[in-house]
C-alpha cells in the first residue's frame, strides 16, 4: 500500500484526490482537470500548500478558525480527553464532564437567558434540531398547528434536507426537491443588489415588514418561528440596514413567534461582540452555534435555547439526538478554545482594536474603480465588484465570472478571499495583527487591479 503523506509530489496527491475524493460544492470534472490545491500546514493566519506557497487566510478556513491555526493547547486538550474518555453518549440519563463544562461555559457567554444547549456536530445538524425543536415546543404548548418556519431568500443555514430547506439558496433547492413542507421564504435585506433608488433604511424596514405580510398570509396561528443570520454570510456578507432587525424583533414579539438567530458564522467574536445578537440588539429564543465554538479544530455545533423554551422541552421526551451530541473530545476542544478566546481577551481586542483598524483599510477599497461598495462589521466584510460604480450595475457576463477571476488573482498573490457571485468576502481569524491586516489590504488591492485589467482585456467590462 502507498503511504500518502505531505511529502508526496503535488501531482500525485492531486491524482489520488481526483480518483477517490468527492468535494462539497464543486464541479468535480472541472476541478480534476485543473488540479486541486493541497493544503499541508497552517499557523496563525497563514496556510502553506504542498508546493510550499504561503497564503494569508482571510477566510479563517470556512469562517471558523477564529482563534487562528496552530494552538497546541487545543491539540493537548483533545489528546487528554481521548486518553481519559474518548467517547460516551449523552442519551439514557448519562452525561460527562466535558459536556457539562461546555454547556455551562456557553451559558456564561451567551446573552439574556440563553442558558441551555442541545449539542450537534455541525451548524446543519443544529438547524435540523431547531426545526424539530420549535415544532415540539408548540405541540407541547397545545398548538401543534404551529409548524411553519419563515426564513429569507439567499439565506444559508446548512446542507442537510432540513437546514438547506431553511436556507434560501435556489441551486440547492433544485437538487433534491426542497424546501421540505412548511418552510417559507421572504426577501433579504440586501440593499446594494435589490434596493434600487430606495433609501437603505426604508428598504430595510420594507424587507422586515415582508415578515408581517407573510405571517398574515399564512395565518398567524400556523407560524412557529422566524430564522435569520444576523449578517448573511454565505449569501455574500450582507450587513442589513440598521432599521431591519428591530422591526423583525417587533413583528416576532407581536405575533409571539420564536426568533432563531443563526450565529454559526456571527458568533464567538466575528462581529466584534461575542454574539451578533448583541451587536444588533436581537433577543432570540434560540441561537444556532458551530464554527467559532471550537474554532474549527473539532466538529461541534448546538442550539442554545432560553429558559422558557428549555422548560417546555424538558416537559416531554424530545425524541431527537445524534450519536455525537456533546462528543467529549469536541467539547473538550471547544472549551479550551473558549477559555483562550476569553482569557486572552481575543474577542475584546478583535472588537475594540482590530475591527476599527481593518474597517479603515477595507473601506478604502471602495476607491478602487472595480468596487461598488466595501462594507464591514467586526471582522466580517464584503466588496461588490461592478463595471459601473454609480449605478451599482452587475456584470453582463455570467454572475460570478468577475468574482472568480478576482479570487484566482487573490490566490496567485498569497491571499485567500472567497467570492460569492461577484462579491468578494473576508472573515479572517480574530488574531490577525495590524501588519497582517495591511498585507491583506495590499494584496486585495493588487488582485483587484489584476482582475480589472483582465476583465477589460477580455471585454467583460
Ligand atoms: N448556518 C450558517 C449561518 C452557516 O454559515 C453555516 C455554514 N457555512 C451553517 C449554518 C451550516 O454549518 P455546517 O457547515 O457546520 O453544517
Amino acid at each position: 500500500m502507498t503511504m500518502i503523506t505531505n511529502h508526496m509530489p503535488t501531482a500525485e496527491l492531486q491524482a489520488l484526490d481526483a480518483a477517490h475524493h468527492l468535494h462539497p460544492f464543486t464541479h468535480g470534472h472541472d476541478l480534476n482537470k485543473k488540479g486541486v490545491r493541497v493544503i499541508t500546514r497552517a499557523n496563525g493566519v497563514t496556510l502553506t500548500d504542498s508546493d510550499g506557497n504561503e497564503m494569508l487566510d482571510a477566510m479563517a478556513g470556512l469562517w471558523c478558525v477564529n482563534l487562528g491555526y496552530g494552538r497546541d493547547e487545543l491539540a493537548e486538550a483533545a489528546a487528554r480527553q481521548m486518553k481519559e474518555l474518548p467517547y460516551y453518549n449523552t442519551f439514557f440519563q448519562t452525561t460527562h464532564v466535558p459536556a457539562i463544562a461546555l454547556s455551562e461555559k456557553i451559558a456564561s457567554l451567551t446573552p439574556y437567558d440563553l442558558n441551555h444547549t442541545f449539542f450537534a456536530s455541525s451548524g446543519s445538524e443544529a438547524n435540523d434540531t431547531n426545526i424539530r425543536l420549535v415544532r415540539t415546543y408548540w405541540a407541547e404548548k397545545g398548538q401543534p398547528e404551529r409548524k411553519i418556519i419563515i426564513s429569507r431568500m439567499n439565506a444559508y443555514h446548512g446542507s442537510s434536507m432540513g437546514s438547506a430547506s431553511l436556507g434560501g439558496m435556489v441551486p440547492m433547492h433544485e437538487q433534491g426537491d426542497m424546501p421540505i413542507e412548511n418552510i417559507h421564504h421572504i426577501g433579504q435585506p440586501h440593499w446594494y443588489a435589490e434596493g434600487g433608488d430606495m433609501d437603505p433604511e426604508e428598504f430595510g424596514l420594507m424587507r422586515a415588514r415582508e415578515l408581517e405580510e407573510k405571517i398574515e398570509e399564512l395565518g398567524p396561528e400556523k407560524v412557529a418561528a422566524f430564522i435569520g443570520e444576523p449578517i448573511q454570510g454565505a449569501g455574500g456578507v450582507i450587513i442589513p440596514p440598521k432599521s431591519y432587525w428591530p422591526e423583525i424583533q417587533r413583528i416576532c414579539d407581536k405575533y409571539g413567534i420564536l426568533l432563531i438567530a443563526d450565529e454559526v458564522i456571527c458568533g464567538f467574536g466575528r462581529t466584534g461582540d461575542w454574539f451578533a445578537s448583541e451587536s444588533f440588539g436581537i433577543k432570540p429564543h434560540i441561537m444556532t452555534i458551530a464554527k467559532g465554538l471550537s474554532s474549527g479544530y473539532a466538529p461541534i455545533g448546538g442550539s442554545v435555547v432560553c429558559d422558557e423554551v428549555a422548560d417546555v422541552l424538558n416537559g416531554c421526551e424530545f425524541s431527537h439526538g445524534y450519536t455525537y451530541s456533546g462528543h467529549p473530545v469536541s467539547c473538550a476542544v471547544a472549551l479550551e478554545n473558549l477559555r483562550i478566546l476569553d482569557e486572552e481577551g481575543i474577542v475584546e481586542r478583535a472588537g475594540k482594536e482590530t475591527a476599527p483598524y481593518l474597517k479603515g483599510k477595507w473601506e478604502a477599497l471602495a476607491d478602487h474603480p472595480l468596487v461598488g461598495e466595501a462594507k464591514i462589521q467586526g471582522l466580517m466584510g464584503s466588496i461588490a465588484l461592478t463595471p459601473h460604480k454609480e449605478s451599482r450595475a452587475a456584470f453582463a457576463a455570467d454572475k460570478g465570472t468577475a468574482g472568480l477571476i478576482c479570487r484566482e488573482h487573490c490566490f496567485a498573490n498569497g491571499l485567500v478571499m472567497r467570492h460569492v457571485g461577484d462579491r468578494m468576502v473576508i472573515s479572517p481569524p480574530l488574531v490577525i495583527t495590524k501588519d497582517e491586516v495591511d498585507m491583506l489590504a495590499d494584496r486585495a488591492w493588487k488582485a483587484l487591479d489584476l482582475a480589472h485589467k483582465q476583465l477589460e482585456d477580455e471585454g467583460l467590462m
